[in-house]
């Protein structure tokens, strides 16, 4: 028996939320970053390498253990291999996760003890929504702690250019208004 932890996430990027939940769990066990979707890099979802969210966690946690997951297929074998790969990365006897996936994969696991965390603010506190506001310009500094905050700076143009590429002006536009009953 071991008392080490690993918290699984895709940290794109790592915010507020994410840390107020590391911060939790950080003195009780001996904890595990698990980096996921580490091969996806340059998506709408996950704009940012394993490495650059490593380097942006590193920033608020210089001791803590950071491993990457690549993805394999969402089918049996895909989530088998998945599942091995994290044991072999992590040496955890518990995983702390919220999504619906991961707790279903753990479960199935004789040895595993799934952790169900608590989101913090998850209606404040969301990668997409630090996404969306960098990608559009709004402030997004706020959603992110200090200690991360110049490293997601550094990558600021690279999450915009992933992904889908929306038009964002400031201001609003009558003309652009999709319930306009206005002559234009
Ligand atoms: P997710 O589905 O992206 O996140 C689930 C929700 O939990 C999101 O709202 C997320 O918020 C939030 N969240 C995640 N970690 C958090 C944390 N530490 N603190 C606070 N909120 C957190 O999934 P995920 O749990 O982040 O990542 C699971 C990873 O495992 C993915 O990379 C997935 O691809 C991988 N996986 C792969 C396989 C396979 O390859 N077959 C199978 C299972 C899982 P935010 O959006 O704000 O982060």
């Amino acid at each position: 028996m071991n008392n080490r932890a690993v918290i699984v996430g895709r940290f794109q990027p790592f915010h507020e939320g994410h840390k107020q939940v590391v911060d939790s769990y950080i003195d009780e066990y001996e904890l595990v970053i698990a980096i996921g979707s580490a091969s996806e890099e340059g998506t709408e979802e996950n704009p940012l390498s394993f490495e650059e969210r490593k380097k942006i966690i590193r920033g608020c946690y210089p001791e803590v253990e950071i491993v990457g997951l690549e993805d394999f297929e969402r089918d049996d074998e895909g989530n088998r291999k998945w599942l091995e790969h994290l044991k072999e990365e992590t040496e955890a006897e518990k995983v702390i996760s919220r999504n619906s996936l991961v707790k279903s994969i753990i479960r199935e696991d004789e040895k595993l003890e799934l952790v169900e965390q608590d989101l913090h603010d998850p209606n404040i506190y969301s990668g997409t929504e630090v996404r969306r506001r960098i990608k559009s310009g709004e402030e997004w500094r706020y959603l992110v702690p200090g200690c991360a905050e110049e490293a997601i700076a550094d990558k600021l143009e690279k999450i915009k250019k992933s992904g889908i590429q929306y038009e964002f002006e400031p201001g609003w536009k009558r003309e652009n208004s999709y319930h306009d009953t206005f002559e234009k």
